[in-house]
Protein backbone atom coordinates (compact mmCIF):
# COMPACT_ATOMS: atom_id res chain seq x y z
CA UNK A 1 0.00 0.00 0.00
CA UNK A 2 0.99 3.50 -1.07
CA UNK A 3 2.26 5.37 2.33
CA UNK A 4 0.35 9.37 1.53
CA UNK A 5 -0.62 12.04 3.49
CA UNK A 6 -3.88 13.45 3.56
CA UNK A 7 -4.14 17.40 3.12
CA UNK A 8 -7.26 18.46 4.29
CA UNK A 9 -8.76 22.03 2.59
CA UNK A 10 -11.49 22.76 5.07
CA UNK A 11 -11.70 26.94 4.77
CA UNK A 12 -8.50 27.68 3.03
CA UNK A 13 -9.13 27.44 -0.19
CA UNK A 14 -5.51 28.37 -1.93
CA UNK A 15 -2.11 27.10 -2.40
CA UNK A 16 -0.65 30.30 -1.72
CA UNK A 17 0.52 30.91 2.12
CA UNK A 18 -1.04 27.43 3.11
CA UNK A 19 1.76 26.13 5.77
CA UNK A 20 -0.51 22.98 5.72
CA UNK A 21 0.10 22.41 2.42
CA UNK A 22 4.10 22.90 2.42
CA UNK A 23 4.08 20.79 5.50
CA UNK A 24 2.44 17.79 3.69
CA UNK A 25 4.36 17.92 0.94
CA UNK A 26 7.31 17.39 2.94
CA UNK A 27 7.80 13.47 3.76
CA UNK A 28 5.73 11.97 1.46
CA UNK A 29 2.89 12.21 -1.75
CA UNK A 30 -0.55 13.60 -0.59
CA UNK A 31 -4.21 13.74 -1.71
CA UNK A 32 -5.13 17.35 -1.56
CA UNK A 33 -9.14 16.84 -0.57
CA UNK A 34 -11.92 18.97 0.15
CA UNK A 35 -15.32 17.09 1.81
CA UNK A 36 -18.75 18.43 0.82
CA UNK A 37 -20.68 17.67 4.04
CA UNK A 38 -24.01 17.65 3.40
CA UNK A 39 -25.46 18.04 7.22
CA UNK A 40 -22.74 21.46 7.52
CA UNK A 41 -24.24 22.80 4.49
CA UNK A 42 -27.96 22.10 5.36
CA UNK A 43 -27.27 24.15 8.71
CA UNK A 44 -30.32 27.27 8.84
CA UNK A 45 -26.78 29.08 8.59
CA UNK A 46 -25.54 28.25 5.17
CA UNK A 47 -27.17 29.04 1.75
CA UNK A 48 -26.97 28.84 -1.93
CA UNK A 49 -25.24 31.70 -1.93
CA UNK A 50 -22.38 30.20 0.13
CA UNK A 51 -22.19 27.61 -1.94
CA UNK A 52 -22.44 28.66 -4.68
CA UNK A 53 -19.00 31.46 -3.76
CA UNK A 54 -17.32 27.87 -2.50
CA UNK A 55 -17.83 26.07 -5.36
CA UNK A 56 -16.31 28.52 -7.24
CA UNK A 57 -13.34 28.67 -5.39
CA UNK A 58 -13.10 25.19 -5.26
CA UNK A 59 -13.27 25.44 -9.03
CA UNK A 60 -10.30 27.81 -8.84
CA UNK A 61 -8.04 25.17 -6.54
CA UNK A 62 -8.61 22.94 -8.21
CA UNK A 63 -7.18 24.59 -11.26
CA UNK A 64 -4.34 25.58 -9.35
CA UNK A 65 -3.20 22.46 -7.83
CA UNK A 66 -3.66 20.76 -11.44
CA UNK A 67 -1.27 23.29 -13.08
CA UNK A 68 1.15 22.12 -10.60
CA UNK A 69 0.88 18.12 -10.83
CA UNK A 70 -2.28 17.19 -8.46
CA UNK A 71 -5.71 18.49 -9.07
CA UNK A 72 -8.17 18.84 -6.04
CA UNK A 73 -9.96 15.44 -5.12
CA UNK A 74 -13.38 15.85 -4.15
CA UNK A 75 -15.63 13.82 -2.17
CA UNK A 76 -19.38 14.39 -0.73
CA UNK A 77 -19.97 12.52 2.86
CA UNK A 78 -19.34 12.57 6.11
CA UNK A 79 -15.56 13.35 6.84
CA UNK A 80 -14.77 9.99 8.96
CA UNK A 81 -16.33 7.58 6.59
CA UNK A 82 -14.48 9.65 3.28
CA UNK A 83 -11.17 9.14 5.41
CA UNK A 84 -11.91 5.33 6.14
CA UNK A 85 -12.45 4.49 2.12
CA UNK A 86 -8.84 6.15 1.66
CA UNK A 87 -7.32 4.02 3.90
CA UNK A 88 -8.55 1.23 2.37
CA UNK A 89 -6.62 2.00 -0.64
CA UNK A 90 -3.36 3.83 0.87
CA UNK A 91 -1.26 4.05 4.14
CA UNK A 92 -2.25 7.38 5.98
CA UNK A 93 0.17 8.49 7.79
CA UNK A 94 -0.77 11.88 8.80
CA UNK A 95 -3.48 14.42 8.01
CA UNK A 96 -3.28 17.97 7.53
CA UNK A 97 -5.54 20.86 8.20
CA UNK A 98 -5.74 24.39 9.07
CA UNK A 99 -6.99 24.67 12.44
CA UNK A 100 -10.89 25.65 11.90
CA UNK A 101 -12.32 27.72 14.47
CA UNK A 102 -15.87 27.40 12.53
CA UNK A 103 -19.26 26.63 14.00
CA UNK A 104 -20.28 24.25 16.59
CA UNK A 105 -21.18 21.51 13.67
CA UNK A 106 -17.39 21.42 12.76
CA UNK A 107 -16.01 22.21 16.33
CA UNK A 108 -17.82 18.33 16.85
CA UNK A 109 -16.61 16.99 13.69
CA UNK A 110 -13.38 17.70 14.44
CA UNK A 111 -13.22 16.07 18.11
CA UNK A 112 -14.70 13.30 16.61
CA UNK A 113 -11.97 12.84 13.56
CA UNK A 114 -9.44 13.95 16.27
CA UNK A 115 -10.59 10.61 17.86
CA UNK A 116 -10.83 8.40 15.16
CA UNK A 117 -7.46 9.43 13.73
CA UNK A 118 -5.96 8.63 17.18
CA UNK A 119 -7.77 4.99 17.28
CA UNK A 120 -5.70 4.41 13.62
CA UNK A 121 -2.57 5.89 14.98
CA UNK A 122 -2.83 8.75 12.08
CA UNK A 123 -1.04 12.25 13.06
CA UNK A 124 -3.05 15.37 12.49
CA UNK A 125 -1.46 18.52 12.16
CA UNK A 126 -3.08 21.68 12.22
CA UNK A 127 -1.88 25.28 11.22
CA UNK A 128 -2.57 28.69 11.81
CA UNK A 129 -5.17 29.86 9.31
CA UNK A 130 -5.64 33.12 11.22
CA UNK A 131 -3.99 34.58 14.21
CA UNK A 132 -6.19 32.54 16.54
CA UNK A 133 -4.59 30.49 19.37
CA UNK A 134 -5.67 26.92 20.57
CA UNK A 135 -5.58 26.04 24.75
CA UNK A 136 -5.30 28.53 27.52
CA UNK A 137 -4.62 32.02 26.47
CA UNK A 138 -3.92 35.06 28.10
CA UNK A 139 -5.46 37.90 26.74
CA UNK A 140 -3.28 40.55 28.35
CA UNK A 141 -0.45 38.75 25.68
CA UNK A 142 -3.38 38.08 22.81
CA UNK A 143 -2.22 41.52 20.75
CA UNK A 144 1.63 40.63 20.73
CA UNK A 145 1.12 37.29 19.64
CA UNK A 146 -1.24 38.21 17.22
CA UNK A 147 1.28 40.88 16.09
CA UNK A 148 4.67 38.34 15.58
CA UNK A 149 2.29 35.74 13.87
CA UNK A 150 1.21 38.36 11.27
CA UNK A 151 4.26 39.58 10.64
CA UNK A 152 6.04 36.33 9.46
CA UNK A 153 6.78 35.42 6.04
CA UNK A 154 4.21 34.45 3.85
CA UNK A 155 5.01 30.42 2.91
CA UNK A 156 6.09 30.09 -0.80
CA UNK A 157 2.78 28.17 -2.46
CA UNK A 158 5.03 24.99 -3.85
CA UNK A 159 5.77 24.23 -7.61
CA UNK A 160 5.09 20.34 -8.26
CA UNK A 161 3.19 18.24 -6.41
CA UNK A 162 3.48 14.33 -7.63
CA UNK A 163 0.36 12.96 -9.00
CA UNK A 164 -1.31 10.12 -6.76
CA UNK A 165 -3.18 7.53 -8.01
CA UNK A 166 -7.32 7.83 -7.12
CA UNK A 167 -10.35 9.27 -8.87
CA UNK A 168 -10.69 12.98 -9.24
CA UNK A 169 -14.28 13.24 -7.58
CA UNK A 170 -16.86 15.46 -9.32
CA UNK A 171 -18.57 18.38 -7.78
CA UNK A 172 -22.76 17.55 -6.74
CA UNK A 173 -25.15 19.24 -8.52
CA UNK A 174 -26.56 22.20 -7.46
CA UNK A 175 -29.95 20.63 -6.35
CA UNK A 176 -28.27 17.91 -4.25
CA UNK A 177 -28.65 20.25 -0.90
CA UNK A 178 -32.33 21.33 -1.60
CA UNK A 179 -31.66 24.78 -0.75
CA UNK A 180 -34.05 27.40 -1.25
CA UNK A 181 -33.80 29.66 -4.62
CA UNK A 182 -31.39 31.82 -3.83
CA UNK A 183 -30.25 34.00 -7.04
CA UNK A 184 -27.89 36.65 -4.92
CA UNK A 185 -27.63 38.15 -8.21
CA UNK A 186 -25.34 40.63 -6.89
CA UNK A 187 -22.82 39.03 -5.32
CA UNK A 188 -19.25 38.80 -5.54
CA UNK A 189 -18.12 36.05 -7.36
CA UNK A 190 -16.17 33.31 -5.73
CA UNK A 191 -12.02 31.86 -6.02
CA UNK A 192 -8.97 33.32 -5.58
CA UNK A 193 -8.10 34.87 -8.64
CA UNK A 194 -11.69 37.44 -8.21
CA UNK A 195 -9.94 37.82 -4.59
CA UNK A 196 -6.48 38.68 -5.57
CA UNK A 197 -8.21 41.40 -8.27
CA UNK A 198 -10.79 42.78 -5.69
CA UNK A 199 -7.87 43.18 -3.72
CA UNK A 200 -5.52 45.20 -6.52
CA UNK A 201 -8.23 46.99 -7.34
CA UNK A 202 -8.92 48.18 -3.47
CA UNK A 203 -5.34 49.09 -2.81
CA UNK A 204 -5.01 50.62 -6.09
CA UNK A 205 -8.40 53.18 -6.33
CA UNK A 206 -9.91 52.71 -3.03
CA UNK A 207 -8.01 52.74 -0.01
CA UNK A 208 -7.30 56.41 0.34
CA UNK A 209 -11.59 56.90 0.32
CA UNK A 210 -11.67 53.88 2.85
CA UNK A 211 -12.41 55.29 6.08
CA UNK A 212 -14.23 57.95 4.21
CA UNK A 213 -17.24 56.52 2.86
CA UNK A 214 -17.21 53.29 5.21
CA UNK A 215 -20.85 54.02 6.27
CA UNK A 216 -22.65 55.15 3.61
CA UNK A 217 -24.90 51.73 2.38
CA UNK A 218 -24.34 52.85 -1.12
CA UNK A 219 -20.59 54.00 -1.47
CA UNK A 220 -19.39 51.75 0.58
CA UNK A 221 -19.95 48.82 -1.96
CA UNK A 222 -17.33 50.14 -3.82
CA UNK A 223 -15.38 51.94 -0.97
CA UNK A 224 -14.90 49.04 1.27
CA UNK A 225 -12.53 46.61 0.40
CA UNK A 226 -14.88 44.02 0.69
CA UNK A 227 -12.30 41.21 0.74
CA UNK A 228 -14.47 39.50 3.55
CA UNK A 229 -15.58 36.67 1.38
CA UNK A 230 -12.74 35.65 0.37
CA UNK A 231 -10.90 35.78 3.51
CA UNK A 232 -13.91 33.37 5.48
CA UNK A 233 -13.18 30.99 2.62
CA UNK A 234 -9.45 31.24 2.42
CA UNK A 235 -8.78 32.21 -0.95
CA UNK A 236 -6.32 34.80 0.61
CA UNK A 237 -5.03 34.78 3.78
CA UNK A 238 -5.07 37.48 6.32
CA UNK A 239 -1.46 37.85 6.39
CA UNK A 240 -0.95 38.42 2.57
CA UNK A 241 -3.90 41.40 3.20
CA UNK A 242 -1.60 42.87 6.14
CA UNK A 243 1.87 42.41 4.14
CA UNK A 244 -0.05 44.42 1.22
CA UNK A 245 -1.20 47.03 3.85
CA UNK A 246 2.50 47.72 5.24
CA UNK A 247 3.09 49.23 2.23
CA UNK A 248 0.77 51.89 2.78
CA UNK A 249 2.00 53.73 5.74
CA UNK A 250 -1.27 55.79 6.29
CA UNK A 251 -4.32 55.82 8.24
CA UNK A 252 -6.31 54.34 6.28
CA UNK A 253 -4.28 51.17 5.92
CA UNK A 254 -4.00 51.43 9.67
CA UNK A 255 -7.81 51.37 10.07
CA UNK A 256 -7.82 48.62 7.81
CA UNK A 257 -4.93 46.60 9.70
CA UNK A 258 -6.84 47.50 13.00
CA UNK A 259 -9.95 45.58 11.42
CA UNK A 260 -7.90 43.08 10.56
CA UNK A 261 -7.00 42.57 14.36
CA UNK A 262 -10.59 43.00 15.27
CA UNK A 263 -11.39 39.90 12.80
CA UNK A 264 -9.17 37.27 15.26
CA UNK A 265 -10.00 39.43 18.27
CA UNK A 266 -13.48 37.91 17.71
CA UNK A 267 -12.78 34.61 16.11
CA UNK A 268 -10.31 33.86 19.14
CA UNK A 269 -13.61 34.75 21.45
CA UNK A 270 -15.52 31.73 19.83
CA UNK A 271 -11.94 29.57 19.90
CA UNK A 272 -11.92 29.80 23.80
CA UNK A 273 -16.27 29.08 23.74
CA UNK A 274 -17.23 27.40 21.01
CA UNK A 275 -21.26 27.53 22.43
CA UNK A 276 -21.21 31.49 22.02
CA UNK A 277 -23.02 30.75 18.89
CA UNK A 278 -26.09 29.51 20.75
CA UNK A 279 -25.24 30.74 24.41
CA UNK A 280 -25.44 34.52 25.65
CA UNK A 281 -21.96 35.34 27.05
CA UNK A 282 -23.73 36.95 30.31
CA UNK A 283 -26.30 34.28 31.60
CA UNK A 284 -28.86 36.40 32.63
CA UNK A 285 -29.84 37.07 29.03
CA UNK A 286 -30.84 33.54 28.76
CA UNK A 287 -33.94 33.29 26.78
CA UNK A 288 -35.24 37.10 27.47
CA UNK A 289 -36.83 36.99 24.04
CA UNK A 290 -39.65 35.46 22.55
CA UNK A 291 -39.90 33.97 19.25
CA UNK A 292 -41.90 35.34 16.35
CA UNK A 293 -41.71 34.17 12.98
CA UNK A 294 -44.26 36.23 11.16
CA UNK A 295 -42.04 39.64 12.78
CA UNK A 296 -38.93 37.75 11.70
CA UNK A 297 -40.41 37.13 7.74
CA UNK A 298 -41.07 40.67 7.42
CA UNK A 299 -37.69 41.56 8.85
CA UNK A 300 -35.88 39.36 6.33
CA UNK A 301 -37.58 40.48 3.35
CA UNK A 302 -37.35 44.12 4.23
CA UNK A 303 -41.19 44.73 5.10
CA UNK A 304 -40.70 46.52 7.92
CA UNK A 305 -42.23 50.03 6.93
CA UNK A 306 -38.63 51.34 8.06
CA UNK A 307 -37.68 52.69 4.38
CA UNK A 308 -33.83 52.65 4.98
CA UNK A 309 -33.73 49.31 6.95
CA UNK A 310 -35.66 47.82 4.37
CA UNK A 311 -33.55 49.08 2.06
CA UNK A 312 -30.56 47.69 3.61
CA UNK A 313 -32.10 44.02 3.73
CA UNK A 314 -33.22 44.35 0.25
CA UNK A 315 -29.70 45.33 -0.77
CA UNK A 316 -28.49 42.34 1.23
CA UNK A 317 -30.65 40.09 -0.18
CA UNK A 318 -29.95 41.03 -3.31
CA UNK A 319 -26.00 41.02 -2.81
CA UNK A 320 -25.13 39.08 0.07
CA UNK A 321 -22.73 41.58 1.68
CA UNK A 322 -23.66 44.90 3.70
CA UNK A 323 -21.06 47.40 5.41
CA UNK A 324 -20.69 46.83 9.28
CA UNK A 325 -22.97 49.80 10.30
CA UNK A 326 -25.92 48.57 8.72
CA UNK A 327 -25.89 44.84 9.73
CA UNK A 328 -25.33 46.35 13.12
CA UNK A 329 -28.77 48.24 12.51
CA UNK A 330 -30.37 45.79 11.31
CA UNK A 331 -29.56 42.99 14.25
CA UNK A 332 -30.36 45.64 16.60
CA UNK A 333 -34.11 46.57 15.57
CA UNK A 334 -34.89 42.83 15.11
CA UNK A 335 -33.36 42.03 19.09
CA UNK A 336 -34.20 45.22 20.63
CA UNK A 337 -37.32 46.52 18.54
CA UNK A 338 -38.62 43.31 17.29
CA UNK A 339 -37.63 41.27 21.00
CA UNK A 340 -36.25 38.12 18.66
CA UNK A 341 -34.23 35.71 20.11
CA UNK A 342 -30.28 36.82 18.19
CA UNK A 343 -30.11 32.86 17.53
CA UNK A 344 -33.03 33.21 14.88
CA UNK A 345 -32.53 36.20 13.37
CA UNK A 346 -28.29 35.69 13.38
CA UNK A 347 -29.45 32.45 11.79
CA UNK A 348 -31.23 34.50 8.60
CA UNK A 349 -28.13 36.68 8.78
CA UNK A 350 -26.02 34.74 8.34
CA UNK A 351 -27.23 32.84 5.38
CA UNK A 352 -27.39 35.62 3.54
CA UNK A 353 -24.19 36.29 3.88
CA UNK A 354 -21.37 34.99 1.81
CA UNK A 355 -18.51 36.07 4.37
CA UNK A 356 -20.44 34.04 6.85
CA UNK A 357 -17.88 33.89 9.71
CA UNK A 358 -19.10 31.82 12.57
CA UNK A 359 -16.33 33.39 15.35
CA UNK A 360 -17.08 37.16 13.83
CA UNK A 361 -20.89 36.98 13.15
CA UNK A 362 -22.25 35.27 16.49
CA UNK A 363 -19.84 37.57 18.31
CA UNK A 364 -21.34 40.43 16.42
CA UNK A 365 -25.23 39.31 16.68
CA UNK A 366 -24.64 38.75 20.48
CA UNK A 367 -22.63 42.46 20.88
CA UNK A 368 -25.90 44.20 19.16
CA UNK A 369 -28.20 42.54 21.01
CA UNK A 370 -27.04 43.52 24.74
CA UNK A 371 -25.94 39.89 25.85
CA UNK A 372 -22.16 40.31 26.44
CA UNK A 373 -22.73 42.18 29.16
CA UNK A 374 -18.85 43.97 28.62
CA UNK A 375 -19.90 45.77 25.95
CA UNK A 376 -21.64 49.52 24.97
CA UNK A 377 -25.37 49.05 24.63
CA UNK A 378 -26.18 50.52 21.33
CA UNK A 379 -29.61 50.75 19.96
CA UNK A 380 -29.43 51.98 16.48
CA UNK A 381 -32.31 54.29 15.57
CA UNK A 382 -33.12 53.27 11.44
CA UNK A 383 -34.78 56.95 10.63
CA UNK A 384 -31.69 58.77 12.18
CA UNK A 385 -29.54 56.48 10.84
CA UNK A 386 -30.80 57.06 7.28
CA UNK A 387 -31.21 60.86 7.56
CA UNK A 388 -27.72 60.41 8.15
CA UNK A 389 -26.49 57.89 5.91
CA UNK A 390 -28.56 58.37 2.99
CA UNK A 391 -29.52 62.02 3.31
CA UNK A 392 -31.69 62.20 0.08
CA UNK A 393 -32.83 58.76 -0.12
CA UNK A 394 -30.70 57.62 -2.90
CA UNK A 395 -30.24 53.52 -1.85
CA UNK A 396 -33.76 53.72 -0.07
CA UNK A 397 -35.34 54.91 -3.72
CA UNK A 398 -33.24 51.87 -5.15
CA UNK A 399 -34.03 48.92 -3.19
CA UNK A 400 -37.83 50.62 -1.79
CA UNK A 401 -39.18 51.36 -5.58
CA UNK A 402 -43.05 51.27 -3.68
CA UNK A 403 -41.95 55.02 -2.46
CA UNK A 404 -39.39 55.84 -5.20
CA UNK A 405 -41.70 59.29 -6.02
CA UNK A 406 -42.31 60.05 -2.42
CA UNK A 407 -40.73 64.09 -1.52
CA UNK A 408 -37.50 64.05 0.20
CA UNK A 409 -38.94 65.43 3.42
CA UNK A 410 -40.96 62.07 3.92
CA UNK A 411 -38.85 59.43 2.29
CA UNK A 412 -37.45 58.37 5.57
CA UNK A 413 -40.53 58.62 7.63
CA UNK A 414 -43.39 58.18 4.71
CA UNK A 415 -45.89 57.56 7.86
CA UNK A 416 -46.13 61.55 8.21
CA UNK A 417 -47.46 61.96 4.85
CA UNK A 418 -50.74 61.03 6.40
CA UNK A 419 -50.83 64.19 8.41
CA UNK A 420 -50.80 65.86 5.37
CA UNK A 421 -53.48 64.14 3.90
CA UNK A 422 -51.25 63.23 0.86
CA UNK A 423 -52.66 60.33 -0.46
CA UNK A 424 -49.82 58.98 -2.26
CA UNK A 425 -49.07 57.24 0.98
CA UNK A 426 -51.90 55.95 1.77
CA UNK A 427 -52.49 54.17 -1.60
CA UNK A 428 -49.23 52.90 -1.74
CA UNK A 429 -48.72 49.47 -1.72
CA UNK A 430 -45.49 49.95 1.20
CA UNK A 431 -46.30 48.71 4.35
CA UNK A 432 -47.04 50.66 7.58
CA UNK A 433 -44.16 50.37 10.12
CA UNK A 434 -44.78 47.21 12.07
CA UNK A 435 -44.05 48.79 15.92
CA UNK A 436 -43.61 52.00 17.30
CA UNK A 437 -39.90 52.49 17.08
CA UNK A 438 -39.59 55.05 20.06
CA UNK A 439 -41.80 53.01 22.28
CA UNK A 440 -40.41 49.63 21.99
CA UNK A 441 -36.69 51.20 22.08
CA UNK A 442 -37.69 52.72 25.33
CA UNK A 443 -39.07 48.98 26.63
CA UNK A 444 -35.83 47.59 25.17
CA UNK A 445 -34.20 49.74 27.17
CA UNK A 446 -35.36 49.46 30.27
CA UNK A 447 -35.52 45.50 30.54
CA UNK A 448 -32.00 45.89 29.66
CA UNK A 449 -31.20 47.98 32.60
CA UNK A 450 -33.57 46.36 34.75
CA UNK A 451 -31.13 42.65 34.56
CA UNK A 452 -27.96 45.00 34.89
CA UNK A 453 -29.56 45.33 38.17
CA UNK A 454 -29.97 42.13 39.32
CA UNK A 455 -27.82 40.41 41.83
CA UNK A 456 -24.70 39.31 41.00
CA UNK A 457 -24.55 40.80 37.09
CA UNK A 458 -21.47 42.60 37.70
CA UNK A 459 -19.36 39.89 39.15
CA UNK A 460 -20.55 37.15 36.80
CA UNK A 461 -19.68 40.32 33.65
CA UNK A 462 -16.23 40.69 35.11
CA UNK A 463 -15.52 37.65 35.20
CA UNK A 464 -16.67 37.77 31.05
CA UNK A 465 -14.58 40.09 30.57
CA UNK A 466 -11.23 38.26 32.24
CA UNK A 467 -12.04 35.77 29.70
CA UNK A 468 -12.61 37.52 26.48
CA UNK A 469 -12.35 41.52 26.88
CA UNK A 470 -10.18 43.45 24.50
CA UNK A 471 -7.80 45.20 26.98
CA UNK A 472 -8.09 48.25 25.13
CA UNK A 473 -9.67 50.93 27.38
CA UNK A 474 -12.17 53.07 25.53
CA UNK A 475 -10.30 56.37 24.62
CA UNK A 476 -11.37 59.27 27.06
CA UNK A 477 -12.02 61.82 24.44
CA UNK A 478 -14.87 59.99 23.59
CA UNK A 479 -17.57 61.55 25.58
CA UNK A 480 -20.50 60.49 23.42
CA UNK A 481 -19.87 56.54 24.22
CA UNK A 482 -20.45 57.51 27.95
CA UNK A 483 -23.66 59.33 27.45
CA UNK A 484 -26.45 57.11 28.86
CA UNK A 485 -24.74 54.63 31.22
CA UNK A 486 -24.72 54.92 34.68
CA UNK A 487 -21.43 54.88 37.15
CA UNK A 488 -21.02 50.73 37.61
CA UNK A 489 -21.62 50.44 33.64
CA UNK A 490 -18.84 52.84 32.91
CA UNK A 491 -16.08 51.33 35.08
CA UNK A 492 -17.08 48.63 32.93
CA UNK A 493 -16.90 49.88 29.42
CA UNK A 494 -13.79 47.54 28.90
CA UNK A 495 -14.30 47.01 25.12
CA UNK A 496 -12.82 48.90 22.72
CA UNK A 497 -15.57 50.23 19.81
CA UNK A 498 -15.05 50.18 16.69
CA UNK A 499 -13.75 53.26 15.33
CA UNK A 500 -16.48 54.05 12.79
C1 LIG B 1 -24.39 41.48 13.00
C2 LIG B 1 -23.07 41.42 12.29
C3 LIG B 1 -22.68 40.24 11.69
C4 LIG B 1 -21.44 40.15 11.04
N1 LIG B 1 -21.10 38.96 10.46
C5 LIG B 1 -19.92 38.85 9.82
C6 LIG B 1 -19.56 37.62 9.19
O1 LIG B 1 -20.28 36.63 9.24
N2 LIG B 1 -18.37 37.58 8.53
C7 LIG B 1 -17.53 38.65 8.48
O2 LIG B 1 -16.45 38.56 7.85
N3 LIG B 1 -17.84 39.81 9.09
C8 LIG B 1 -19.01 39.95 9.75
N4 LIG B 1 -19.34 41.15 10.35
C9 LIG B 1 -18.32 42.22 10.45
C10 LIG B 1 -18.26 43.24 9.31
O3 LIG B 1 -19.51 43.77 9.07
C11 LIG B 1 -17.69 42.66 8.02
O4 LIG B 1 -16.46 42.01 8.28
C12 LIG B 1 -17.40 43.73 6.98
O5 LIG B 1 -18.57 44.45 6.72
C13 LIG B 1 -16.88 43.06 5.72
O6 LIG B 1 -16.70 43.99 4.70
P1 LIG B 1 -15.26 44.34 4.15
O7 LIG B 1 -14.53 43.10 3.79
O8 LIG B 1 -15.40 45.35 3.08
O9 LIG B 1 -14.60 44.97 5.42
P2 LIG B 1 -13.47 46.06 5.60
O10 LIG B 1 -14.04 47.20 6.34
O11 LIG B 1 -12.78 46.38 4.33
O12 LIG B 1 -12.46 45.33 6.61
C14 LIG B 1 -11.46 44.39 6.18
C15 LIG B 1 -11.63 43.09 6.91
O13 LIG B 1 -11.54 43.29 8.33
C16 LIG B 1 -12.44 42.41 9.01
N5 LIG B 1 -13.46 43.19 9.71
C17 LIG B 1 -14.00 44.38 9.34
N6 LIG B 1 -14.90 44.80 10.25
C18 LIG B 1 -14.92 43.86 11.21
C19 LIG B 1 -15.66 43.72 12.41
N7 LIG B 1 -16.53 44.62 12.83
N8 LIG B 1 -15.44 42.63 13.16
C20 LIG B 1 -14.55 41.69 12.79
N9 LIG B 1 -13.84 41.76 11.65
C21 LIG B 1 -14.02 42.84 10.87
C22 LIG B 1 -13.09 41.55 7.92
O14 LIG B 1 -12.34 40.36 7.77
C23 LIG B 1 -12.96 42.43 6.69
O15 LIG B 1 -13.00 41.70 5.50
C24 LIG B 1 -20.58 41.26 11.00
C25 LIG B 1 -20.98 42.47 11.60
C26 LIG B 1 -22.21 42.54 12.23
C27 LIG B 1 -22.63 43.82 12.86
Amino acid sequence: MQEINILWFKKDLRIDDNEALLESLKDRDIIPIYIIEKELWMQKTHSDRQWQFCKESLLDLRNSLKNIGQPLIIRTGEVIEIFEEISKKFYIKAIYSHQETGDYFSYKRDQEVRKWASSKEIIWKEYLQFSVFRGNLDRNYWSKKWQKNMEKKLFIKPTKINPVEIEKGEIPPDDYFFFKKDLCNGRLKGGRENGLKRMEYFFSSKLNSYSKDISSPEKSFDSCSRLSPFISWGCISLKEIFYKANLYQNNNSKMLKSRLTWHCHFIQKLESEPELEFKEFHPYFHKIRKKDNNLLQLWSEGKTGFPFLDACMRSLNFNGWLNFRMRAMLMSFASYNLWIPWQESGKELASKFIDYEPGIHWNQCQMQSGTTSININRIYNPIKQGKDHDPKGTFIRKWVPEIKDYPENFIHEPWLMERFNLSKYSNSKYTKPIIDIIQTTKIARKKIQEITQKEGYWDISKEVYLRHGSRKKSPKNRPHNQKKINLKEKELQYELTLDL
